[in-house]
């Protein structure tokens, strides 16, 4: 453990601290930001009448459009002058969403990121090869300076030019690797089609996140590497990767709540859900300096557990994350997520883990096809076994999802790879 007064802290102590620093985070954004005094006045609230965590739940949402109708810098404390960094959404739909740093700030983030590494394995003598994007995006800087604060060598690369990736993995004797999962796939491709073994390498563990990923998928990727795969979850809006992360048990993701306090809320009608159901994660920050955010919805599907972990730690664990809720698929009526078809296809395994899903319309029935590379193997037995294959993967859509899809077998290598990102999606619907 990183931090072993903070991360195994008893709960009750725990509870009284993340009040205590509620209340405080409360009253700065009412006296300083006028959007917040403006909202909290309009259902007739103050700071003072928020005497428990519960009473967190009287107080109104944040959404990525509030932070959009504020841009760029409406919802900040104090302007600028405490701010020392800026990171950014992309914004390829739209206004993009600008978020800032303090210097204490930024010492947070390095704080939990490094409880995040050491949780994955990483210490001083650790090689770590941050190949995340670098830049507006909080994924590379993020790594970076939780790998420094704990005194590991850090290689920052960003993102791209895979080849050169494995090289230096190689050469430079990496120990942990950190990325998006969909990179850590093209990175293993990359690597079978250089003919360098994995068991020749370094590599120990790999930290994960930034896009959901089933537990399948983490099986695919540990064989194809060699090494233990670690799960990450952050968001630039709360701070970056490290708002939670695994640790060794691996069954769930701990959220720093001596940073944050997490609800768990049903995301057509944000009523607050029981410990263990599965909705919409809403996240408030309670340490923030720059920009602090209360009852933010992250989109994020999760559920959230407070029991013992065997790991020691007393934070509380979020599930995997199953999905966005802007990334959920509602096909002739029934939900689904990308990692669902994702954890199928896995479990069938008889395919490379490279799909896409092609959602379109005909007349007014929505239709789902899945587009799914065949293994090199299965492509030089021409069309023997290759109707078995798409039936089963069909009666396993149905069986598990409750959904008819269309199974298109597509040939190895033909599906776009990822180098952050993956897109999973292509919607055609509202492009007719
Ligand atoms: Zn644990």
């Amino acid at each position: 453990m990183w931090n072993q007064n903070c991360e195994a802290m008893p709960r009750e102590k725990l509870e009284l601290l993340q009040y205590l620093r509620l209340k405080q985070t409360l009253e700065t954004i009412y006296q300083l930001v006028p959007y917040y005094r403006q909202r909290f006045g309009e259902i007739g609230a103050e700071p003072g009448d928020i005497r428990s965590l519960k009473d967190l739940a009287r107080l109104p949402f944040t959404i990525k459009n509030d932070l959009r109708d504020n841009y760029p810098y409406g919802l900040f404390t104090n302007g600028l002058s405490e701010v020392v960094r800026i990171h950014s959404s992309s914004g390829t739909t739209g206004i993009p969403t600008v978020v800032g740093y303090t210097r204490d700030d930024l010492e947070v983030w390095a704080e939990l990121m490094a409880r995040a590494l050491t949780a994955a394995g990483a210490f001083r003598n650790s090689v770590i090869h941050v190949a995340y994007g670098y830049g507006l995006f909080t994924g590379g800087l993020g790594v970076h300076y939780g790998a420094e604060k704990i005194g590991a060598t850090v290689v920052p690369v960003s993102g791209g030019q895979t080849k050169r990736q494995v090289r230096m993995i190689r050469d430079l004797r990496c120990t942990l690797l950190a990325c998006t999962p969909s990179y850590a796939l093209n990175i293993a491709e990359t690597m079978e089609e250089m003919q360098i073994e994995p068991s020749g390498l370094k590599l120990e563990s790999g930290l994960f996140g930034a896009e959901p990923w089933s537990d399948n998928m983490r099986h695919v990727i540990e064989e194809k590497l060699q090494i233990s795969a670690f799960d990450i979850y952050g968001l630039s809006e709360v701070m970056g990767p490290g708002v939670a992360y695994e640790c060794p048990s691996r069954d769930g993701l701990h959220l720093g709540e001596d940073h944050f306090i997490a609800e768990i809320v049903d995301p057509s009608s944000g009523e607050i859900l029981p410990e263990g159901a599965t909705g919409e994660l809403v996240i408030t920050t309670i340490t923030k300096g720059a920009l602090p955010v209360v009852r933010y919805r992250t989109g994020d599907i999760t559920s959230v557990t407070r029991k013992p972990c065997s790991c020691g730690r007393t934070h509380m664990r979020l599930a995997k994350i199953s999905g966005r809720t802007d990334d959920m698929l509602i096909i002739r009526g029934v939900n689904v997520f990308p990692s669902q078809v994702e954890s199928i296809l896995l479990e069938i395994g008889e395919t490379e883990p490279h799909y896409q899903l092609i959602v379109d319309r005909v007349g007014t029935l929505d239709t789902l096809e899945i587009q799914v590379e065949l293994t090199e193997q299965m492509f030089s037995d021409k069309v023997k076994g290759l109707e078995d294959l798409e039936k089963t993967i069909r009666e396993e859509i149905v069986s598990v999802l409750g959904i008819s899809a269309s199974v298109k077998l597509v040939e190895p290598k033909s599906i776009p790879r990822s180098e952050g990102k993956a897109q999973r999606i292509l919607d055609r619907r509202n492009a007719r």
